[in-house]
């Protein structure tokens, strides 16, 4: 199976068929010919069932959602980790504004916003 294929919603509805000659659609039992591209399924699926390709895009769309979630607790975890940290070492949470600081978080995660000290106090 090619790299391309693998994310593709189309494998949902369609099977390889006679040696990965041939894609089966599961809705219909229509084939197709298989030239290692996706776009005769999509086409397919379109025309004959919309309703269902839409629900398979909203579904992954509701993985890609579980994923940021993810990375919200991930945030989370580290927020009170530098709580933790700030509120047992004597240093003030003020420290979160220190230029030297922000950049050392930013080279760790560039996505990840650093708490600011109300927002420390308030989880305090
Ligand atoms: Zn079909």
């Amino acid at each position: 199976m090619g790299k391309l294929d693998d994310g593709s919603p189309v494998w949902i509805f369609f099977e390889k068929i006679n040696g990965d000659k041939e894609v089966k659609c599961r809705k219909c039992g229509k084939t197709y010919k298989y030239c290692l591209n996706t776009s005769v399924m999509i086409t397919h699926l379109r025309s004959d069932h919309p309703d269902d390709l839409r629900k398979a895009e909203n579904e992954r769309k509701g993985k890609n959602g579980a994923k940021n979630e993810k990375n919200s607790r991930y945030d989370n975890d580290a927020n009170s980790n530098l709580i933790m940290a700030l509120s047992t070492s004597n240093v003030p949470f003020r420290f979160v504004k220190n230029e030297y600081f922000k950049k050392f978080c930013l080279l760790l995660n560039p996505d990840h916003i650093v708490m600011s000290p109300d927002a420390i106090r308030r989880n305090w």
